[in-house]
């Protein structure tokens, strides 16, 4: 999970969207509740949210990823809008801006209709989520700071650490680890280099090295807060990094 900044609201949605959640709200006064207005009729009234400029300020904010689990939903379905604070028991946020969220099915389907505003969980337009988690090999863990309760209430209400997301953190954690000794064989050459001319040649290698592996940090790669951390970690980097600097 990576911060990520909203895009401006749709002027469709600030046009229409009281007109909206006045014609929702009058069909919970008829029929008693939310979860009591017939379904046909239901859907109808909030399908306003599902359009194209909704659908593409999200997917324009989050890279084309989900907010949560950093997946690229494009890749095997299509992203969804989520509701931040579910519209079951916030229906008057229906229609609001800032409480959409681009998602996958899995972790949509997973947050399901969870309180967010009893049990409260990350939400990455709003809280920086740097520093709340932090990987075990390809388990992710909340941190032990101030924000624990806030990530582990995250992590299981999300599935984030579910199976399915080890399996493309651990093919990521092989990619990482083969461009780490492509970094490590660089630093060897350049260490050994006995000429100026083959010391510039060789800093030049290793700063393409480090180039490469750095793409996977960039916010539009899938799963780029695994990448960030594997790097932060990394001995090999670091040591890539003071080397090319001191050159
Ligand atoms: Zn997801």
């Amino acid at each position: 999970m990576i911060k990520l900044e909203r895009e401006v609201e749709p002027q469709g949605m600030i046009d229409n969207k009281l007109q909206w959640k006045s014609d929702l709200l009058t069909a919970i006064t008829k029929y008693g509740s939310y979860k009591d207005i017939p379904e046909k009729e239901k859907q109808k009234l909030i399908s306003f949210y599902r359009n194209d400029a909704v659908k593409s300020g999200l997917i324009k904010s989050s890279f084309g990823k989900c907010a949560f689990c950093e997946c690229i939903p494009s890749e095997g379905g299509n992203i969804e809008i989520e509701h931040f604070k579910p519209k079951s028991i916030y229906p008057d946020l229906t229609f609001e801006w800032d409480n959409f969220l681009p998602s996958c099915r899995k972790c949509n389907d997973s947050k399901d209709s969870h309180d967010t505003g009893v049990e409260p969980i990350i939400n990455p337009y709003d809280i920086d989520p740097k520093g709340a988690f932090y990987f075990n090999d390809i388990e992710i863990k909340a941190a032990n700071n101030g924000m624990k309760k806030l990530a582990e209430k995250t992590i299981e209400v999300c599935g984030l650490n579910s199976v399915r997301l080890w399996r493309p953190r651990a093919e990521i954690l092989i990619s990482l680890r083969i461009f780490s000794r492509s970094i490590e064989e660089a630093i060897e050459e350049l260490i050994n280099a006995d000429t100026d001319r083959k010391r510039a040649n060789r800093v030049k290698k290793l700063r393409e090295a480090i180039d490469i592996i750095e793409m996977l940090t960039k916010p539009s790669e899938k799963y780029s807060s695994f990448c960030i951390e594997f790097l932060e970690q990394s001995e090999v980097y670091l040591k890539a990094i003071q080397l090319v600097n001191d050159a």
